[in-house]
Formats: structure tokens, sequence, C-alpha cells
């Protein structure tokens, strides 16, 4: 069995989302803990997950969990106006959308 010990998984996707996910935030966050993960990023491509991954944080202590947005243009995609040394989690699931930043 792989050890996850210590280990930080910044893509999980978790439900409800607009495709079946095996787990929702609080369950995916409870099974990494269980298996000495230190930390896991919810990811959706279509909406922020920043307020998820702080109600799954406060319910299972122990563990890291942060959120982000995806910049896909189902949230605007990216403006113009983005700035360095902010980070964007790239998205698979509208890969035009994808633009870096210079
Ligand atoms: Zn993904």
């Amino acid at each position: 069995m792989l050890d996850l010990t210590g280990f930080v998984d910044p893509h999980v996707h978790t439900a409800p989302d607009l495709v079946p996910r095996l787990l929702d935030d609080v369950s995916s966050v409870r099974e990494a803990f269980k298996v000495g993960m230190i930390g896991i990023l919810i990811k959706n491509h279509t909406t922020l997950t920043a307020d998820r991954a702080a109600l799954a944080a406060k319910l299972v202590p122990g563990i890291r969990v942060w959120g982000g947005l995806v910049l896909n243009r189902s949230v605007g995609g990216v403006q113009s106006g983005c700035s360095r040394g902010r980070i964007g989690v790239r998205g698979g699931g509208d890969m035009d959308a994808n633009i870096r930043c210079r």
C-alpha cells in the first residue's frame, strides 16, 4: 500500500459537481486525514471552492484544506488585469480559457 503520510494533494475534485464524484468535500478530507496526509486542495471547474474548503477544514481538524477558483470561462476566465504573484489553478474542463499571465 502506498504511504501518503505527509502528502498534499493539490488537485482533488469532490462532489457536488456537474459530473459524479466519488466523495464529497468532508468525506475526501476525512479519508485524506485517515491516511496521514497533511492537506488537500478541493477543486471544481465551474465554481469557487474556498468556502467549501473552509467548512470542511472546520469539520475535520488536523489537516489543511484549501480551495480556489479555476479561471475557466464559467467564472469569467483570466482577465487581462491579472497580476504576477497570484496562483492560478489550470482548468482541464475549459482548456481554451487557460491563459498564462506574464
Ligand atoms: Zn482536474
